[in-house]
């Protein structure tokens, strides 16, 4: 007796829109996949299993069989679709009897090119056509080296179009969420050389790679013609999304500050899943995917374990980080759960674990907004902070600037009191020095110059008498008998007739370039440049006849003073006649002492010709 004919047939109603999971209606077997259908059909009853009393999630299959039946009641013809709702599978030769006759045998899976297949979809899809009284079986030879958990699901064209439109837009949304934060951070990466931004970027662009070879979009968009990849992708993009995400927990939780040992556990991990990712093409599908599922788990543990220690260490980020992976962290025990069947939620149980994932990037996307918003405010921290302890430091540089100029006005101001005083003292030194020189040049006693003085300007009026052939004049002038005048009424006496002497000189000498000296004692010595013998010999009688008509009293008393005066007169030829000319004017003076005093004596003029 075939099993058959004891198995559950699932009655499709007709007429009615139909979406039903056949799991219940499934019978397993594990016969090799290479067995003829018609040895499959000769096996017992006892062979065969339910599916559902199965554990679904099972890596690998190398042979089992699937059997379902079904048959339609009411009368017309009705359009089926059955649906094999594992993308990965890598071989399932189907076979198709109507009324136990071969009307269809195909061979599906995705070690085929895609365009292969009967319908154009992620999922394998097998149409028919159904009519009363039909009794329709399949028996599918399963063989695949991935997820070997292949439920069937029957559909009517309107329901399954209405699935169709729902089940693209959640998949298109999930997606569109990976690629565009994925494209977000990778240009954020570019943009800014920012490493975390490039870690993120890379585990979400390979997480939706992920998700698309998951869900099928991946071989039916992207590689369809290349079946071979399609074996290949799963095993080389799971490692390298553990391998980003280690890379961005590191980054995240700043391992490199808040702990070192942690940062090179991650960095070996990373290293580790990169050289699995290369490795695993030498593998088959079946060891690498359970190899890589160990590590990624272990991975995953120890990446969680770290985050906790340092979320419990007070790291901020750490926290937040915990948090974003509950996402995936519930998503992947709901999905664990369906799969083993611990509970059975109205979903397919690839859902949970795929909403989880979109869940966690979208948080680990703010965990990443947070962590840069918290550097950009301390950056701007630091840069107030920098910014104010320039203005302090300009402060301090601008009353530094304001204190030298200061001191310096005041030393300037100081500088220029001290300078003033320096003028004014050698103004007074000068005023000094020039009474001094002046003092030196005058007798103290009659206010005329004195030897010295007379001495100097005798040798200059001789110069310019010789340079300018000018004669120059001299007289010699002497008080007569003032020995008498000093007996007689005393030597105060004496000095007030000097003095009375000098001054009428000073006064009856008209010419500013005259000038009278006292020579010593009762002498004096008059100097008259550009000045003949002639006109020195008026002047001269004019003066001793102004002193001998001064009226000088002492003690009630007339005092007769008469002087006499010798005077000589040349244009001068050299400087021995300067000297000459001095002592032919003391010459003339004796001559006129001798001739009996009170008179004036000339030298040219002969000696026995005396003027007076
Ligand atoms: P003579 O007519 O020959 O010139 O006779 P004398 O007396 O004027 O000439 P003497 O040379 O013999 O005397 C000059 C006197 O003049 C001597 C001195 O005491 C006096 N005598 C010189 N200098 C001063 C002076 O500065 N003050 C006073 N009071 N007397 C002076
Ligand atoms: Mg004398
Ligand atoms: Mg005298």
């Amino acid at each position: 007796m075939l099993f058959s004919q004891f198995a559950n047939a699932f009655e499709v109603s007709n007429g009615k829109s139909v979406d039903i999971d056949l799991t219940p209606y499934v019978l397993v077997t594990d016969q090799a996949s290479n067995m003829s259908l018609k040895a499959v059909q000769a096996l017992s009853s006892q062979q065969w299993q339910p599916q559902q009393d199965q554990l679904q999630l099972q890596l690998g299959a190398k042979g089992r069989w699937l059997y379902v039946k079904l048959t339609q009641a009411g009368s017309g013809k009705t359009d089926r679709f059955l649906e094999l709702a594992n993308p990965n599978v890598d071989q399932v030769r189907l076979y198709h009897t109507v009324n136990g006759e071969l009307v269809q045998q195909l061979v599906l899976g995705d070690t085929l090119p895609f365009s292969k297949r009967p319908q154009a979809h992620a999922n394998f899809l097998v149409p028919f056509e159904m009519q009363q009284g039909e009794q329709h079986e399949f028996w599918l030879a399963l063989s695949t080296e991935g997820s070997s958990y292949l439920p069937l699901h029957l559909w009517s064209s309107t329901e399954l179009l209405k699935r169709e439109q729902s089940r693209e837009i959640i998949k298109g949304f999930q997606l569109g969420i990976l690629c565009a934060i994925g494209l977000f951070s990778l240009c954020m990466a570019l943009i800014t050389g920012s490493y975390t931004y490039g870690y993120y970027a890379g585990y979400v662009l390979f997480m939706a790679l992920l998700v698309s070879c998951i869900n099928g979009t991946g071989f039916q968009y992207l590689w369809p013609n290349y079946p071979l990849w399609q074996q290949k992708v799963l095993t080389v993009v799971i490692p390298l999304v553990v391998a980003f995400g280690a890379l961005f927990t590191e980054k995240t939780l700043l391992l490199k500050y808040f702990s070192v040992p942690m940062l090179r556990i991650c960095r070996a991990l990373t290293a580790f899943c990169l050289l699995l990712a290369v490795v695993s093409f030498g593998f088959s599908q079946h060891v690498a995917l359970i190899i890589e599922l160990i590590v990624a788990v272990l991975i995953c543990l120890t990446l969680a374990v770290m985050t906790v220690m340092q979320a419990i260490s007070g790291n901020k980020l750490a926290q937040l980080y915990a948090f974003s992976s509950l996402g995936i962290i519930i998503g992947s025990l709901l999905t664990c759960f369906q799969y083993i069947g611990f509970i059975a939620l109205p979903v397919n149980p690839q859902t949970p674990i795929m909403i989880g994932l979109t869940i966690e990037i979208v948080l680990k996307a703010i965990v990443l907004v947070i962590r840069y918003n918290d550097e950009r405010k301390a950056k701007t921290r630091i840069q107030q902070e920098a910014l104010e302890q320039a203005e302090r430091i300009r402060k301090v540089r601008e009353d530094a600037l304001q204190m030298e100029a200061a001191t310096n006005e005041r030393l300037e101001r100081m500088v220029q009191e001290r300078t003033l005083e320096l003028e004014f003292t050698l103004r007074e030194l000068n005023e000094a020095n020039q009474k001094l020189i002046e003092q030196a040049q005058v007798d103290s006693l009659t206010g005329v110059r004195n030897r010295a003085s007379f001495e100097k300007r005798l040798q200059a009026e001789g110069r310019i008498s010789r340079r300018q052939q000018t004669p120059l004049a001299l007289m010699m002038l002497d008080i007569d008998h003032f020995k008498v005048i000093n007996d007689t009424y005393g030597h105060l006496a004496g000095d007030d007739i000097l003095k009375q002497v000098a001054f009428n000189l000073r006064e009856n000498l008209k010419r500013p370039s005259d000038l009278v000296c006292r020579f010593g004692g009762e002498e004096f010595a008059i100097i008259l440049p550009n000045t003949d013998a002639e006109g020195a010999l008026v002047l001269a009688e004019m003066l001793r006849e102004t002193i001998a008509q001064l009226e000088i009293t002492w003690d009630n008393a007339r005092v007769p003073l008469t002087v006499s005066i010798g005077v000589s007169a040349a244009i001068v030829a050299s400087d021995d006649h300067i000297k000459r000319l001095l002592s032919e004017a003391d010459k003339a003076l004796y001559q006129a002492k001798g001739a009996g005093r009170n008179r004036v004596w000339a030298h040219q003029v002969s000696t026995d010709n005396p003027l007076s």
